[in-house]
């Protein structure tokens, strides 16, 4: 897929970014994502590292393996990664400066903790968390035997 640089940044400006991206974004609908973004997570992967700058990203340790990125002064929530991969930082989609480089979901994960009060139509895979981490722990351990057990 193509990918074309898109900036962002959180409400205040004093976070902001530049990333490698595709028009496919997918949405976490995990516990964990909604308390954090109020929301589903509608992530962003930049198909190489991104460039971030801001004196007031914070991050917040969200499980034994993740960290989620904020501002500290305007509250918006922006970024999540592993811990054991730093530098391959994952965006939510709605701060970008120009939404319309995205067109779509190419899947959803943690199906199985939406709750009833939205969905998103269409056709895309839809995962359940068991499913989505034993696809995640097979992409970084190289198998299926690897200790992510947790919802994200
Ligand atoms: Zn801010
Ligand atoms: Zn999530």
């Amino acid at each position: 897929m193509t990918a074309t640089t898109a900036k962002g940044g959180c409400l205040c400006g004093g976070v902001r970014y530049s990333a490698e991206v595709t028009a496919q974004m997918s949405v976490c609908h995990c516990d964990v994502c909604r308390r954090w973004a109020g929301g589903p997570m509608m992530a962003v992967h930049p198909t190489s590292p991104a460039a971030v700058e801001g004196d007031t990203l914070t991050w917040f340790r969200s499980s034994d393996w993740a960290e989620r990125g904020f501002c500290n002064r305007c509250g918006a929530s922006m970024f999540y990664r592993l811990v054991e991969d730093r530098e391959n930082i994952i965006i939510a989609a709605g701060g970008f400066d120009d939404p319309a480089v995205f067109k779509g979901f190419n899947r959803e994960i943690f199906i199985d903790e939406k709750p009833e009060f939205y969905a998103f139509t269409g056709d895309r895979p839809r995962l359940t968390g068991a499913e989505a981490l034993a696809e995640f722990t097979a992409e970084y351990y190289g198998d299926s035997t690897g200790s992510l057990e947790q919802s994200a």
